[in-house]
């Protein structure tokens, strides 16, 4: 999901550590609901921007989740897919438009002869997979076998999420608080009845073992080794390859510096440009 993952990426840390666990949820324990905001407590862990203004560096973020929240040293001035589905010819064109955009800050790069002494990199948060009104399962028609009031449901689709609101005979209080999730088959989510029909449309946030919600990655520069193909890896390990560039002490986090040796060649410098 975008949130959690924008913030593994630039955190190093599974939701699990650095708190963004979906793109709004519920604290179980205060009741507080986060949605998108920018209250610092919600954002965990130590983000990039954070780690390069706390070492003294400049860093500059446009559009990336999380990096609005202000947090140690950092403080900062202020989708098509969803809506028509990954298949539709609308996202191709959208997807050349900024495949041209990119083509530009390279150009760019060319033009002012930099480009092989700029480490870039170019990724994504995750896939996307086309998703049916025919493929949802509604709670409602589950009835018969197991009944889940409206009023447990966190979250439909991508995963359904509940927080069931058990009587008062469950005595563990952790029992209580316990939320559920459930994972949802690639292409299917669950919904109410009454949703109505619509077409289909795009979908991410399933199990990331699915081919379709895998991004891409792709490093080029004088640190990224040249002509290397990795296999597929987790988001969590980009924070210690940029801090590796950066030339940055990372803070802990859940990524390998395996991984970073297998990717960045151990020679090269990196300058700041004023
Ligand atoms: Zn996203």
């Amino acid at each position: 999901m975008t949130f959690p993952n924008h913030y593994s990426i630039a955190t190093g840390l599974y939701p699990a550590y650095h708190g963004i666990i979906m793109n709004s949820f519920t604290d179980p324990v205060t009741g507080d609901k986060f949605n998108k905001g920018l209250d610092p407590k919600w954002w965990l862990g130590e983000p990039l921007w954070v780690t390069a203004a706390n070492q003294g560096r400049k860093a500059v973020t446009y559009f990336w989740p999380g990096s609005e929240v202000p947090k140690d040293s950092w403080t900062c001035p202020k989708e098509l897919c969803h809506e028509y589905g990954p298949d539709d010819p609308r996202v191709t064109a959208a997807v050349g438009r900024v495949d041209r955009m990119i083509g530009r800050v390279i150009q760019g790069l060319k033009k002012r002869e930099i480009f092989d002494e700029v480490n870039v990199i170019l990724l994504g948060d995750h896939g996307m997979v086309t998703n049916c009104d025919m493929k949802t399962i509604y709670i409602d028609d589950l009835a018969e076998w197991v009944k889940i009031p409206a009023d447990w449901i966190n979250a439909y689709s991508p995963v359904l999420a509940m927080n069931p609101k058990w009587g008062k005979d469950v005595k563990n209080p952790s029992e209580k608080n316990a939320e559920l999730v459930a994972k949802m088959n690639e292409g299917l989510s669950s919904g109410k009845v009454e949703n109505g029909v619509h077409e289909c449309y795009g979908d991410h946030g399933y199990d990331n073992k699915y081919f379709s919600m895998r991004s891409i990655f792709i490093g080029h520069g004088p640190r990224f080794r040249q002509g290397k193909k990795v296999p597929s890896f987790e988001n969590v390990q980009i924070y210690n390859v940029v801090a590796e560039i950066l030339g940055l002490r990372p803070a802990s986090n859940n990524g390998s510096s395996l991984f970073t040796r297998s990717i960045l060649s151990s020679s090269g410098e990196t300058g700041e440009v004023e």
